[in-house]
């Protein structure tokens, strides 16, 4: 499951504020710069304009100046060519020029101001365009009504024109340089002001950049936090996931085991299929070192089977009392018992498996009954959970069940095979192996003897004990007979006293030798009676057929040996034959009891 808060913390997404905050911090860097160069333009513009103005008026002042000098100078000049004239009685040229020489520079005057005017339209720039068209007029007028340009000119004239020209000149010479000063000042403070606007357009600017890489700054700090945050989320996402597909992993595994066990206890009637497929899965299941099945046999849990993790035999596990360590208990409260710790305690001295840490036992319940224990130990600790238990404990119910079948099952499978009382091997058995085991190894021309034994007089026995004396009795035969038999040799109770024993042919003296010790440790047995008197002595005939030699049909052996036992019956009794085809009696290796 993919959790999503820590994706939500992305949801105001910093890499896109950053973004808009470059856009914004950008757009304002521009506005801020097109903005101070329009102002600067406008200021340079308008300086230029003033510092042209500052020109002009320059230009005025000096002209008006000259004006006034040189109308000033006018008489100085007249008396100066009149001293001339006297000295020379040449022409006079000078006042003229002087004429001339005003009247141009009235004319640029005039033209200065009214550029001045058209530059920078004030009420000062009009006075002296005002001032300067009205000089320049009445100059004009002045040069009409009299005779300046004529040498000399006439002393009234040049009066009259000292007297029109210096002071107006003067005053349009003060005036020019009153508006000169203005324009002056003008011209520093626009300058000053651009100054100003370029130092606060940088300032702008660099607050803008610096308030940027703050943003910026933060806001990628932001970004690093929740990368930060996310990378360890999903981190820990991770990790949380990788426990979870091993859990899940184990639990298909527990999964697939209870379903191998249910499907193979519940289709089997053999105890030990049982057993060994329990063992098998429940260490698949839970991963223990050792697991170990205990039927419920009296109060002793006896071990059923044991399966170490590599696999090797436990050895030396003993038998426990109910109620004894955890299993005992676990069997005696019908209740599944855990430990954690410390589980080595549990085993006896002797017992193969050792460094139990931790461990999980589970009674095997059939309706209200405990029919055994299933106990798995791990050298881990605290190894087992809860959900080991659960399915455990569902594992255990299936099991116990087939325990139950397959040992009801084995139990009538052994009581039809078996004669309950001398607990030998029955007829039926005889048959089942004389078909299955003896008949085809006396094919295959193994050595294999036969012997049928009957006790002696049984009827009268039976008459003269009692039918419960017979039947003590008889078990007492079997006990001999199978206790005096090698253990490659069967016995089978045939029917009422008789029994068939099925022997080992290695050499037909040693066969006749064991059957006469069979019949002698008979013979001598000591029987007693209901007040445990002696009774007795009971006796058996045994007549014996040897195969292949004699038949290599078991059907064949077993009515010779029947005939060679008639044959010691007829001889007495308490006696051994050994069948003889042609002498019709067992006349070879008849044998006598020596106290008969
Ligand atoms: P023989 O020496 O010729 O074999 O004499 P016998 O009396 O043993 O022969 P018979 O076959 O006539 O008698 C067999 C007797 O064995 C009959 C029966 O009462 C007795 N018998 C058979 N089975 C049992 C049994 O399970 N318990 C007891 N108590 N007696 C049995
Ligand atoms: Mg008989
Ligand atoms: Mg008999």
């Amino acid at each position: 499951m993919i959790r999503r808060h820590y994706l939500a913390g992305l949801h105001w997404d910093p890499v896109k504020a950053q973004v808009v905050t470059v856009i914004v911090v950008g757009a304002m860097g521009a506005a801020i710069v097109i903005a101070a160069l329009l102002v600067v333009r406008d200021s340079v513009n308008s300086t230029n304009r003033f510092a042209r103005a500052e020109d002009l008026s320059s230009d005025i002042a000096m002209s008006a100046a000259a004006i006034a000098q040189t109308a000033a100078e006018t008489e100085r000049v007249y008396y100066k060519a009149a001293v001339t004239e006297a000295a020379t009685a040449g022409t006079f040229r000078v006042p003229t020029l002087t004429a001339l020489d005003i009247m141009e520079r009235l004319a640029a005057l005039q033209s200065n101001a009214n550029e001045l005017h058209g530059s920078i339209a004030s009420a000062e720039t009009l006075a002296l365009l005002q001032a300067a068209t009205d000089l320049r007029e009445a100059y004009r007028n002045l040069l009409a009504a009299s005779d300046l340009r004529k040498a000399p000119a006439p002393e009234q004239d040049i009066a009259a024109l000292q007297t029109v020209l210096v002071p107006r000149a003067q005053a349009i010479q003060q005036q020019s340089s009153e508006v000169h000063s203005s324009f002056h000042s003008q011209v520093h403070s626009q300058s000053s002001s651009t100054t100003r606007v370029l130092v606060f357009a940088c300032i702008g600017l660099v607050a803008a950049v610096a308030v940027a890489a703050v943003i910026l700054g933060l806001l990628g700090w932001a970004v690093g936090k929740k990368l930060t945050r996310a990378v360890r989320d999903v981190t820990a996402e991770k990790s949380a996931l990788a426990i979870t597909a091993r859990v899940m992993e184990r639990r298909n595994t527990q999964l697939q085991a209870l379903y191998q066990i249910v499907t193979e206890v519940t289709e089997t009637l053999s105890m030990k299929y049982v057993v060994q497929t329990t063992i098998r899965e429940a260490h698949r299941l839970v991963g223990a070192d050792l697991v170990v099945l205990r039927l419920l046999r009296g109060d002793a849990l006896e071990v059923a089977g044991a399966l170490q993790d590599d696999d090797t035999d436990v050895s030396g596990l003993h038998t426990i009392q109910l109620g004894e360590g955890i299993e005992g208990r676990a069997a005696k409260r019908g209740r599944l018992l855990r430990t954690e710790r410390n589980a080595k305690d549990s085993f006896g001295e002797g017992e193969g498996f050792t460094g139990a840490q931790s461990g999980v036992v589970v009674p095997l319940i059939v309706g209200a009954r405990v029919v055994g224990t299933l106990a798995c130990w791990s050298r881990e600790l605290d190894l087992f959970t809860t959900d080991d238990e659960k399915v455990l404990e569902m594992m255990a119910s299936q099991v116990a069940t087939a325990v139950v079948a397959a040992d009801t099952y084995e139990t009538t499978e052994h009581h039809s095979r078996h004669d309950p009382l001398t607990a030998l091997p029955n007829r039926r058995q005889l048959t089942t192996d004389l078909r299955d085991r003896f008949g085809p190894e006396l094919a295959r021309g193994t050595p294999v003897a036969v012997a049928m034994v009957d006790v002696d007089h049984f009827k009268r026995f039976n008459d003269e004990f009692g039918h419960q004396v017979g039947d003590v009795t008889l078990q007492r035969v079997a006990e001999v007979i199978r206790s005096t038999l090698r253990e490659t040799d069967d016995a089978y109770r045939y029917g009422g006293e008789e029994f068939v024993l099925l022997v080992e042919n290695d050499d037909r003296e040693a066969v006749a030798h064991l059957m006469e010790r069979v019949r002698e440790a008979v013979a001598t047995t000591l029987v007693k009676g209901d007040s445990l008197q002696a009774v007795g002595p009971v006796t058996i005939s045994i007549g014996v057929a040897f195969g292949p030699e004699d038949s290599r049909d078991p059907e064949a052996l077993i009515k010779m040996a029947d005939a060679a036992l008639y044959d010691a019956k007829r001889a007495g009794r308490n006696r051994v034959c050994l069948y003889a085809a042609d002498a019709g009696a067992a006349a070879t290796g008849e044998s006598a009891p020596a106290a008969a």
